[in-house]
């Protein structure tokens, strides 16, 4: 199989190592259509792991009416058993009735999700900004009380389809409110996939004048315009050493209008291997880790990287025949 041409450059600014965050399993099924057996979702998260993701979002405590693609949360941990509720196994968590649900299931790592504006606020999560970080409050204390690891992931951090330009000054302010908590680690969402990249380094000059280094920060870009990679290659050389990537592009189907799909780990990876920066990722064990959950969907995998080398993986199964 192909590799990336090995080409650092010290001029890009890159850091020697970057942790991708892998949602595939999370925030990836949560937004496909079918819905995928607990038994084919822990199979996928255990070869995730195997491929080298160190980093990876297991699955959702939100209500299963709101969500029933991830209702079966806790069987999926019941299945991977210890390996699946490590400390970087997150699951997200909305309220403490999740984080009940999450504890019972042993899990040490969560993720709350707030919002940059208010109308996603109460569109996603039923009230205001301030009604929903007082939400968390107790969640976080509890979590952080019970020795947990905490993310806080912020939605709609580069535009919001209702409210349009989201101003920079607000984002930090709904960051600093879920920080506060107590959070370890926060995650800038660009759920419409609408960010460039002066807007990127924009916003982490502003977070770190705030209080809230890069080193806390991790990105997650959608590819609706095509930027995911470039903003997130651009937040990298700017200082950010986490970020969030979905095996296959997975989250998002390429054949719907509404098409948002995650940046795809394969794209990252081959992007990073490229340029020297080591992830622990083994691109043709994750491609085929890809490849198989594609046809698990019914759909070939959103990622660009997949699309090439799944090819490559055909020709070395099936030899064309002599002419
Ligand atoms: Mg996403």
């Amino acid at each position: 199989m192909r590799a990336p041409q090995f080409h650092p450059s010290a001029s890009t600014g890159l850091p020697a190592r970057v942790t991708i965050y892998e949602v595939g399993a999370r925030d990836g099924l949560q937004n496909e259509r079918t819905v995928v057996p607990a038994a084919t979702k822990a199979e996928f998260i255990r070869r995730l792991i195997a491929a080298g993701l160190t980093t990876v979002e297991t699955t959702s405590f939100v209500n299963p009416a709101w969500v029933p693609q991830l209702a079966d949360a806790a069987e999926v941990l019941a299945v991977l058993g210890p390996e699946g509720t490590a400390r970087n196994r997150p699951v997200l968590v909305p309220n403490e009735r999740g984080l009940d649900r999450a504890l019972a299931s042993r899990v040490q790592a969560i993720a709350i999700f707030g919002s940059a504006t208010e109308t996603f606020a109460q569109r996603n999560l039923g009230r205001s900004i301030a009604e929903s970080v007082e939400m968390f409050r107790p969640v976080v204390d509890r979590a952080k009380g019970a020795g947990l690891w905490v993310r806080a992931y912020v939605s709609m951090c580069f535009g919001d389809p209702w409210e349009g330009d989201v101003p920079i000054a607000q984002v930090v302010d709904a960051a600093r409110r879920l920080m506060d908590l107590g959070c370890d680690e926060l995650s800038l969402g660009d759920t419409i996939g609408v960010a460039t990249t002066g807007q990127v380094r924009d916003l982490l000059d502003a977070l770190d004048t705030a209080g809230m280094p890069r080193g806390q920060v991790a990105v997650h870009f959608h590819d609706t315009y095509g930027q995911a990679l470039a903003n997130t290659l651009a937040a990298l050389s700017d200082g950010v050493t986490i970020v969030d990537s979905s095996a296959g592009g997975l989250g998002g189907c390429p054949y719907a209008k509404s098409a948002t799909g995650n940046l795809a780990t394969e794209d990252l990876v081959w992007a990073l291997h490229g340029a020297g920066v080591q992830t622990g990722v083994d691109l043709e064990a994750l491609v085929r880790t890809s490849a198989w959950m594609a046809g698990q969907l019914g759909r070939p995998a959103a990622s660009r990287v997949v699309t090439a080398l799944a090819a490559d993986l055909d020709a070395e199964i099936k030899p064309e025949p002599p002419r």
